[in-house]
C-alpha cells in the first residue's frame, strides 16, 4: 500500500541549541532511512498550519504569543529545555500543518495511511503551555481536524517514552476524543497515571517501569489497544515517538526495532476492524540517531501492510 509521506525540509532549521537532543539530524535520519529503503511512499510537502487551525486547539493569545516569540536571530527560550530559533516559528505550523493536511487527505479519501516526519514534536505541549521541546499540539490538532472532516471519534495512540500531557489537556472533557498513552514512570513530565481518565473515561494511560522487559511494555500495550478497539474510532492517529528503544540516551526501557513493528501491527489490526484502515501517524521523540532511522524504518514499513 501506498503511504502518503508529509514532511518538508524547513523542519530542519528549527535549531533549539548546541547539545539539545532534539536536533536537525534526528529528521535527517528519519527521512534518510525512508528513501533508502525505497518503500512505496507518496510525498507531501507540508504547508504551514493556518493559525486557524492551531485556534482547534490552542488560545488565539497563546499563538499571537509563539508567533511573536520568534527571534530574528539567536535564540528565544520557551521554557528551559524549549527554545525558538529564528526558523522555528515556520518549522512548528509545518509539523502542525503536515498532520492537518495528512488527515484532510485521508478524510477525504485520497490516502489510508500516512506517516509525518515533523519536528518540533507536539504531545507535550497543552494548549496553553508550549514545553518539553514541543510547541504546537501537532496530533491534537489534527484529531480536531478530522472532527470537522467528518471523522467523529478519533484515537490517539501515544507510544513514545513520555507522556502525551499535552494531548491529554486537549482531550480531558472531550468524549469523542480518546488518548491511549504508555510510557516510562517515574520519567518526564510526570503525569499519566493510570489513574488520570478525563471525563468519560477517554484517557487511558499505562505506565512502565524504567528497566521494565519488551515483554512487560508489550503486555501494557496489548491493554491499551484493547481500550482503542473497545472506542470504536473512525480514525487512528498516533504518536509515533521512538525513545522507548533500547539506545535512547532520554529513557531507560529495552525495546528494539522490532517491536515498534509489532505495535504498528497492533494498531493496524484495530483499524482494520474498526475504521477502514485508516491511520495517519506522527513523529515525536527519539534521540539516538540510530535507533530512530531504523524504529521509524519499521514502523512505516510495517504501515505498509494492507
Ligand atoms: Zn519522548
Amino acid at each position: 500500500m501506498t503511504i502518503g509521506l508529509f514532511t518538508h525540509p524547513d523542519m530542519l532549521d528549527h535549531r533549539p541549541g548546541e547539545g539539545h537532543p532534539e536536533r536537525p539530524e534526528r529528521l535527517r535520519a528519519v527521512t534518510d532511512s525512508l528513501n533508502d529503503a525505497a518503500l512505496a511512499l507518496e510525498l507531501y510537502e507540508a504547508p504551514l498550519a493556518d493559525p486557524l487551525d492551531l485556534a482547534l486547539v490552542h488560545p488565539q493569545a497563546f499563538i499571537d504569543r509563539l508567533f511573536a516569540a520568534a527571534p530574528a536571530v539567536g535564540r528565544a527560550y520557551i521554557d528551559p529545555d524549549t527554545a525558538m530559533s529564528p526558523g522555528s516559528l515556520a518549522s512548528a505550523r509545518r509539523a502542525a500543518g503536515a498532520v492537518v493536511q495528512a488527515v484532510r487527505e485521508v478524510a477525504g479519501g485520497h490516502l489510508q495511511r500516512a506517516f509525518c516526519a515533523v519536528r518540533p514534536p507536539g504531545h507535550h505541549a497543552e494548549p496553553e503551555t508550549a514545553m518539553g521541546f514541543c510547541l504546537f499540539s501537532n496530533v491534537a490538532i489534527a484529531a480536531k481536524t478530522a472532527q470537522a472532516a467528518g471523522l467523529k471519534r478519533v484515537a490517539v495512540v501515544d507510544f513514545d517514552v513520555h507522556h502525551g500531557n499535552g494531548t491529554q489537556a486537549a482531550f480531558w472533557g472531550e468524549e469523542n476524543l480518546m488518548l491511549a498513552s504508555v510510557h516510562q514512570s517515574p520519567l518526564y513530565p510526570g503525569t499519566g497515571a493510570e489513574h488520570e481518565r478525563g471525563v468519560g473515561n477517554n484517557i487511558v494511560n499505562r505506565t512502565v517501569r524504567p528497566y521494565a522487559a519488551r515483554e512487560a511494555w508489550r503486555s501494557a500495550f496489548d491493554a491499551l489497544m484493547a481500550e482503542v478497539d473497545g472506542f470504536a474510532p473512525d480514525l487512528i492517529l498516533v504518536s509515533a515517538g521512538f525513545d522507548a528503544h533500547a539506545r535512547d540516551p532520554l529513557a531507560q526501557q529495552q525495546l528494539e526495532d522490532d517491536d515498534f513493528a509489532w505495535a504498528t501491527r497492533s494498531i493496524l489490526s484495530v483499524a482494520r476492524a474498526r475504521c477502514g484502515g485508516k491511520v495517519v501517524s506522527s513523529l515525536e521523540g527519539g534521540y539516538d540517531l540510530e535507533a530512530l532511522g531504523r524504529s521509524a524504518l519499521a514502523h512505516v514499513r510495517s504501515l505498509q501492510a494492507n
